[in-house]
């Protein structure tokens, strides 16, 4: 495999300078959302299935409901799936085929993106599609995205998800694929048009660990705060059959090492003898690492006397979460590494307080002392002190909920996010048209510099 991964390295460090793109924007714009491993439509809360996802599944929407047209472009992972799924008018996952049509590990993707590249083309060509845009998640779709634009000209705006150069920054053994990655992060900062970062923590570890060079956008993610707010926490505790006076600690997300659940179970023995329920939401497959992650975890909590008090409830859909976050007394947070971290804004749009680690976009979107408590990553006496101090204290834990729902719904909702999105989508489309006028119109310098003025000035 090393022979055809190097030369696909190549290509991209030679890969052609950009060229404006020849459709001018229309009424009703088409967007592509490329996820080469982050199906929109998939199930979350196992191996490979988790923020992405909704991150792209929840633009999709909201730009559809602002009148866009959005195709959201992924892998197909097995061969029963659909390749066209229409989720609402106007947005529509597509599934390409790009290696076999099972589930393979990102670490893995990397030697059928060409495909992937070949695949979307010859379904672009076949459909008559004229994007506007593309828009690329995690550094997979990066590559891709990249191809794209050098031969179409396309205009291409990145997400990140995750940063390898932080993710591996304190790993001995990183996969061999982190050299590669880190090349396709560095490539897609100083060539995408804009990149989104989604904390301003990223922005930072962009600028400092990657490149100086670029453009970055901070805009953070967003979610359906009216539906994670839906449920009150007496129905969601009756729904669940938890009792009223139990005091419950809520973990959502996958099983992975830097989640940091280890963390949160230590934290919880040194919570007994009192009385409390711990709840880990999240499911695993049993073929994947997310299923060796569950086994260690089970172990741990047998090992400390916890099994009496934790509940291991598997994946839970998305349409079931809000009585969960809902009936936690406390929702924890305990990544040692998180780009922005859904989890906590759901669990703040139901009016539960959280309590992250100190990390990455955690420290923008949980307020110490008013939505919840910051503590250092990997510190398990610390949390202890933090979730018995609003244990201990209901109106605390109440005014600290109250606050978290009111700043998530003022700065987190799908709406407003997808509104600054939308709006950078339709600077860089002007842009590129402009560009066009400019070269084909053959303006007076002293024209045309006002007129790239005013597109800077745009975004
Ligand atoms: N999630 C889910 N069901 C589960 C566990 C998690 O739907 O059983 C979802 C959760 O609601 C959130 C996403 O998985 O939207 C996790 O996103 P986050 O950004 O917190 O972490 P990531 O998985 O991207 O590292």
């Amino acid at each position: 495999n090393t022979l055809p991964t190097l030369n696909l390295v190549k290509s991209l460090e030679n890969s052609a300078p950009e060229t404006p793109n020849s459709q001018p924007p229309n009424s009703q714009p088409m967007y592509a959302l490329i996820s080469v491993h982050g199906d929109p439509t998939a199930e979350i809360g196992k191996e490979g299935a988790g923020g992405q996802n909704v991150y792209v599944r929840e633009l999709g929407l909201a730009l559809a409901k602002r009148g866009c047209q959005v195709d959201m472009f992924t892998r197909r992972e097995h061969p029963n799936q659909e390749e066209i799924v229409e989720l609402a008018p106007g947005c529509r996952t597509i599934r390409l085929n790009a290696g076999p049509a099972e589930f393979i590990s990102r670490n893995n993707l990397f030697e059928y993106l060409p495909e992937f590249v070949e695949a979307w083309l010859d379904f672009q060509q076949r459909t008559g599609r004229n994007y506007a845009l593309i828009h690329t998640n995690y550094w997979l779709s990066a590559w891709v995205g990249l191809e794209l634009k050098s031969r179409l000209g396309l205009p291409q705006v990145h997400t990140y998800h995750s940063i390898g150069a932080v993710k591996y920054r304190n790993v001995e053994n990183p996969p061999q694929i982190a050299a590669i990655r880190n090349c396709v992060e560095r490539a897609i900062l100083e060539q995408a048009d804009y990149v989104i970062s989604t904390s301003p923590q990223e922005a930072e570890d962009l600028r400092q660990l990657i490149s100086q060079h670029g453009r970055i956008k901070v805009i953070p993610c967003g979610i359906n705060t009216e539906h994670f707010g839906s449920v009150s926490k007496e129905v969601a505790r009756q729904q669940l059959g938890i009792a009223p006076d139990s005091q419950i600690i809520l973990y959502v997300g996958r099983f992975d090492p830097r989640k940091g659940v280890e963390t949160l179970v230590r934290a919880c023995a040194n919570l007994l003898p009192s009385a409390f329920q711990l709840y880990l939401v999240g499911g695993c497959r049993e073929d994947g690492a997310d299923f060796k992650e569950q086994q260690r975890i089970e172990t741990l909590v047998n090992d400390l006397g916890l099994e009496a008090v934790t509940v291991f409830t598997g994946r839970i859909s998305q349409a079931l979460l809000p009585a969960y976050y809902a009936a936690g007394d406390i929702c924890v947070v305990p990544s040692y590494y998180e780009p922005f971290g859904l989890v906590a804004i759901e669990a703040m749009a139901a009016g539960t307080p959280v309590i992250a680690s100190n990390v990455g976009g955690l420290q923008h979107t949980v307020v110490h002392g008013e939505t919840g408590f910051l503590v250092p990553p990997r510190d398990s006496k610390a949390l202890a002190i933090a979730i018995h101090s609003l244990l201990q204290n209901p109106t605390l834990k109440q005014s600290y909920g109250n606050a978290a729902q009111n700043w998530v719904q003022s700065r987190f909702s799908t709406q407003g996010v997808a509104t600054q999105v939308h709006e950078l989508y339709q600077s860089l489309t002007l842009d590129t048209f402009v560009q066009e006028i400019i070269q084909t119109k053959k303006l007076t310098p002293d024209l045309e510099r006002q007129i790239q003025n005013l597109l800077k000035s745009k975004v």
